[in-house]
């Protein structure tokens, strides 16, 4: 769910990280934040996660791009944020603007998509830990499923199977695999960029079948890429976490049938207020591009109840009534080191990180413009 590349103003990646790090050698980085805290006044940072895991596991065989950051990365990155910003709850950000009153300088919000269960066993600790507050958007449908996601699973099989070769004639790909992990990951993204390419419905037979053809065991709900429960969620919650929505199914709002695009945003706060006791109040976007929402789900979203909603669109925003349903936010992704973190919080419109990929491996995603 990644900003097009499009819109990059910025330095590269590699470039970006040096410049971090020798801002953060000479000790400028808070000097900066403070500086520029006068001019961005009422801005809003929204860091945006998707997986944490405990540490790096030289066998993981789902999708690397997904995590964000290794337990102790993302501790450090939160003791950063409470030592030199404001870390707010969206409901805190959401009375302060019904009563028209300004945020407070460098208040910073924590969220989390797609509903991955290691939020729950590695991040949730952490954050609970540091007595802080994050939002975790869940598409509904998949928290109700309880299965891996199809996509993770194709990474998996791909990463995995005894297979020495995969033939998709679908795709027009017939390929050996290599015998290195990191060529088999090489291969599983590019076959997982041409089944996003598909249309929706037929993806999810597709990867079936491939996956079924590799020869590795059907997803169940054990597979390591499973989502929440909803009995995790009300320990979230109940522990101070925030709960939102992510649709049910993860589609693209804004390329769905008027119909099913009002069903998804109304569903899924129906279901969230049966499970957890309240319905969402806040949206973030599946997939979250430009061409993932639009005016028509904006007014959607408005008449289903939601107050505000996120987009993947990198960037910060000064939050108000026209803004407020296409608040940009601040990809976090592993390659960033401390420093460049600090940087990305500290100046983001230099520093900040436009990833290559769109959003997470999930079906029911279109295909990515980029
Ligand atoms: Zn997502």
């Amino acid at each position: 769910m990644h900003d097009d590349r499009s819109a990059d103003m910025t330095i590269p990646g590699g470039r970006r990280q040096r410049l971090a790090r020798v801002v953060q050698r000479m000790g400028l980085l808070q000097p900066l934040a403070a500086a520029l805290s006068v001019f961005g006044s009422g801005q809003l940072r929204i860091l945006a996660y998707h997986r944490v895991l405990t540490e790096p596991v030289e066998d993981f065989s789902f999708d690397l791009e997904l995590v964000s950051a290794w337990a102790e990365c993302f501790r450090e990155q939160m003791i950063h944020l409470r030592k030199h910003f404001h870390p707010m709850r969206f409901d805190e950000v959401l009375a302060i603007l019904q009563a028209r009153r300004r945020l407070p300088a460098n208040a910073v919000l924590v969220t989390f998509d797609d509903g991955y269960e290691d939020n729950h066993r590695v991040a949730f600790p952490i954050l609970r830990d540091l007595d802080l507050s994050a939002m975790f958007f869940v598409a509904t449908g998949h928290i109700d499923s309880g299965r891996p996601y199809l996509y993770d699973w194709l990474v998996h099989g791909l990463c995995v199977t005894k297979a020495g070769r995969v033939e998709i004639p679908e795709l027009e790909l017939d390929v050996p695999l290599p015998a290195s992990l990191d060529g088999r990951r090489a291969v599983a993204a590019g076959v997982l960029d041409r089944v996003k390419a598909l249309r929706e419905s037929t993806q999810s037979i597709l990867v079936r079948r491939i996956v079924a053809q590799l020869g590795v065991p059907v997803p169940d709900r054990d597979g390591g890429c499973r989502p929440m429960s909803w009995q995790n969620l009300r320990e979230m919650r109940d522990g101070g976490m925030e709960i939102g929505s992510h649709g049910v199914h993860h589609r693209m709002l804004a390329k769905l049938p008027a119909s099913l695009m009002k069903a998804e945003l109304v569903e899924s706060r129906r279901r969230m207020e049966v499970e957890l006791g309240a319905p969402a109040r806040v949206l973030s976007y599946p997939v979250g591009g430009h061409d993932a929402f639009d005016p028509e789900v904006i007014a959607a979203a408005r008449a289903a109840g939601y107050e505000m909603a996120c987009t993947y669109i990198a960037g910060t925003s000064r939050p108000g009534p026209h803004s407020q349903f296409a608040l940009r936010r601040l990809p976090v992704e592993r390659c960033m080191d401390q420093a460049w973190f600090e940087a990305v919080l500290a100046w983001p419109g230099l520093f900040i990180h436009r990833s290559r990929r769109r959003d997470a491996s999930w079906i029911g995603s279109q295909p990515a413009a980029t």
